[in-house]
């Protein structure tokens, strides 16, 4: 890394606020001899909107997957808050706050929109026939709040199943806003989403961050998408950390253009 980067790694994160929210220590994972992630070091800190893009391949998602314990990491340590969680078990990071939204759907079709936010709101030991049933007044409301805002609010008594790719999307977004998460994760939430709904789900995004201080890390492919919603971004190639910088600075990194054209 060049004198010049480390200087601006160094500044972008002592400005954005004292909270680290998470924080990565040399994490690394080995898939048999591929090191998928080779001693990733990364922080997001309160309030901040964090990308980390990166070539097919790169490693994102199993840095994600280390994180939420999804994966046990080979070496290295992940902390939240200060909290030392590496390979702690999945449940017990999800209680720590942590929220993931997946590439994949894991929404409930058949049941409705409100329905699939109040089960996204339960504490693990909760009585899930009695929340659905008799929901708490709160809960009704924090989730009338978050329709509206993801301007869902006609359609809370409808079916997900029902609802377009974008707007069920947008439902497990706001499922996991219901939790109000130390941290979201999210895993390419503009995939598969269309042109039309791509500038509305970033205004969502900055909203949540905005209004709800939701810290969010995201994974993302659709460079125009990231480049526009990102505070900060970091970028993975063959497992490594190659870069980390404002959107306008990754723009013009020559070893992230390198790395995209599969010249490293
Ligand atoms: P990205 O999300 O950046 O596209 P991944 O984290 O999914 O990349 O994958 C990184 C590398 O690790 C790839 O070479 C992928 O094939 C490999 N990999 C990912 N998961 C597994 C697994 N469960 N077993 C073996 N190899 C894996
Ligand atoms: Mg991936």
């Amino acid at each position: 890394m060049s004198d010049t980067m480390k200087n601006s790694v160094r500044s972008s994160v002592t400005q954005s606020g004292d909270q680290t929210v998470l924080r990565t220590d040399d994490v690394t994972k080995k898939f048999g001899g591929l090191t998928a992630v080779d001693a990733v070091n990364i922080e997001v800190n309160k309030g901040e909107i964090v990308g980390l893009i990166g070539p097919n391949g790169a490693g994102k998602s199993t840095l994600f997957n280390c994180i939420t314990g999804a994966l046990d990491a080979d070496d290295g340590r992940v902390y939240l808050q200060d909290e030392d969680v590496t390979n702690w078990p999945e449940y017990k990071i999800a209680r720590a706050g942590i929220g993931r939204m997946f590439q994949e759907t894991r929404i409930f079709g058949a049941m409705s929109v409100r329905k699939n936010l109040l089960l996204a709101a339960q504490e693990g030991d909760a009585n899930i026939g009695r929340l659905l049933r008799r929901p708490d007044e709160s809960l009704i409301s924090r989730s009338e709040e978050l329709l509206e805002y993801v301007d869902l609010g006609g359609l809370a008594e409808t079916p997900a199943g029902q609802l377009s790719f974008g707007q069920q999307k947008l439902t497990e977004f706001i499922m996991e806003l219901m939790a109000e998460p130390n941290l979201l994760l999210m895993d390419e939430p503009a995939g598969g989403i269309n042109p039309s709904m791509l500038e509305n789900l970033i205004e969502y995004i900055r909203t949540a961050n905005e209004d709800e201080e939701a810290t969010i890390f995201l994974i993302e492919h659709n460079m125009d998408f990231v480049m526009e919603v990102a505070d900060r971004i970091y970028v993975l190639a063959h497992g490594e950390r190659i870069a980390e910088g404002t959107p306008d600075e990754i723009q013009n990194n020559q070893r992230v253009l390198d790395a995209y054209l599969g010249r490293e």
